[in-house]
């Protein structure tokens, strides 16, 4: 028997069997997939998700994999440009960086295993079960592994399937298709003038959605579209396009190859009315819809609730409270943590993605360094988001008027 059970080995399950393994709690860490396996993503790192992995001894090793990102900038849909540098305060670190996810994930998932929890690859989970048993109970997590039934018992579970919700939908915790963005992302080469920027663009991009280049190498690049409002079966293939074929796309890819094929996967960001829990079962990262409405960031607070879930975690099992409050105790930190931050950022969303406003925007932060600040902060995650927040105080946080 196990302590806890974390399914899924992206950066939300690695980060809860490492923070788990840490507390030297018995941790088994379940994946469909053999790792290394790639995730379709833009693989960017924002210095929140850098400051974790320094918490789990990765900063130098990634680093050299990775590559430093020290500007952040950003196109109006008029082509007009604005930037500044990514020192966003707070303690975090001055850069971030982009890691190809076949890297990164493989290497997250290597500190859980030196940390000391087990992996099994290959375990399609698809149903998270309680047992009662004389006066005790447990968690039994069953699936699928080389067309075998398998059956794993633990004191509770994690859950950071990611983006897919069968499993969540199965267990009751989800009753409805969960709102997303659809995104698609293809790498190029050779391509030229990339700098040490991430670069977000709305000038043709599909709005309401934004477009993205991040360099993996001085002239290899990620690059991407997201789409915030869609039909369920809309794909980013048709928007992608579009995005590579301005004037100003062409010119940067003029010398460049695209490398593998467009891919396309679903972010879900609905964290503002997701669950974050069932009975003996936390959710972390995608599974809770931690994905920033306005951006599409998701590693950075999957490795942080990754964190969370196993303090409560290893709090609940330590104690052997299983109580509702208990449960309901990670939400509330979830909530203290995210829930202006993200009401903050889906408010901004709302607004910002009008073409008028983003080339008001961008005009006026190259006017207005605090403005220019203050984005850079928002996009990544930065800026400390308290109360309640309005359109109206979203619109006068940003501008200041
Ligand atoms: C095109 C695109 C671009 C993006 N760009 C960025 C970016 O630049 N920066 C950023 O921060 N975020 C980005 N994101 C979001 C980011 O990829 C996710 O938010 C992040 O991967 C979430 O981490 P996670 O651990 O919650 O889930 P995931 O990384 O999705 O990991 C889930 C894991 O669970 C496993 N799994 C799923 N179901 C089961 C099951 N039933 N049984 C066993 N295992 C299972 C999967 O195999 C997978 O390994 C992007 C997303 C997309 C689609």
């Amino acid at each position: 028997m196990y302590d806890v059970i974390v399914v899924g080995a992206g950066p939300g399950g690695s980060s809860a069997a490492y923070f788990l393994a840490q507390r030297n709690l018995r941790v088994l860490l379940l994946d469909k997939a053999h790792f290394p396996r790639d995730k379709t993503c833009g693989d960017g790192l924002t210095p929140r998700a850098v400051h974790m992995t320094r918490l789990m001894g990765l900063a130098d090793e990634l680093r050299q994999i990775g590559y430093v990102i020290r500007r952040f900038e950003v196109s109006a849909p008029n082509g007009h440009v604005t930037g500044d540098v990514i020192a966003i305060g707070s303690g975090l670190p001055d850069h971030a960086l982009v890691v190809p996810r076949l890297k990164l994930d493989e290497r997250l998932l290597r500190q859980a295993i030196n940390a000391g929890a087990h992996f099994q690859p290959g375990v399609r989970v698809d149903d998270v079960r309680i047992e009662q048993g004389k006066g005790t109970a447990h968690v039994e997590v069953t699936g699928e592994q080389m067309n075998r039934r398998v059956a794993f018992q633990a004191q509770m579970a994690i859950i950071a399937t990611g983006a897919h919700s069968q499993l969540l939908h199965r267990l009751g915790l989800l009753s409805r298709p969960p709102q997303f963005i659809v995104a698609a992302r293809a790498y190029f080469e050779g391509v030229e003038g990339l700098g040490d920027a991430w670069a977000l663009r709305f000038d043709g991009a599909p709005l309401p959605g934004y477009g993205w280049i991040f360099p993996v190498a001085p002239d290899m690049a990620n690059i991407g579209v997201g789409y915030f409002r869609h039909q369920r079966a809309a794909s980013a293939a048709k928007p992608f396009e579009s995005f590579v074929s301005t004037p100003a796309m062409r010119a940067l890819l003029a010398r460049a190859q695209r490398v593998g094929p467009l891919k396309g996967y679903p972010l879900r960001d609905d964290f503002l009315s997701s669950p974050t829990y069932g009975q003996r079962v936390l959710l972390v990262g995608e599974a809770a819809g931690l994905v920033n409405p306005l951006t599409g960031e998701g590693i950075d607070y999957a490795l942080e609730s990754g964190q969370v879930a196993a303090e409560h975690a290893a709090a609940m099992v330590t104690s052997g409270d299983f109580s509702q409050q208990a449960h309901a105790a990670y939400d509330r930190e979830l909530r203290d943590r995210y829930q202006a931050l993200f009401a903050f950022c889906a408010g901004v969303r709302a607004w910002c993605v009008r073409p008028l406003v983003l080339n008001v925007l961008v005009r006026m932060a190259n006017r207005r360094r605090d403005l220019r600040r203050q984005l850079t902060r928002v996009v990544l995650g930065g800026a400390p988001v308290r109360g309640r927040l309005t359109l109206w105080r979203a619109m006068r946080a940003l501008i200041g008027v």
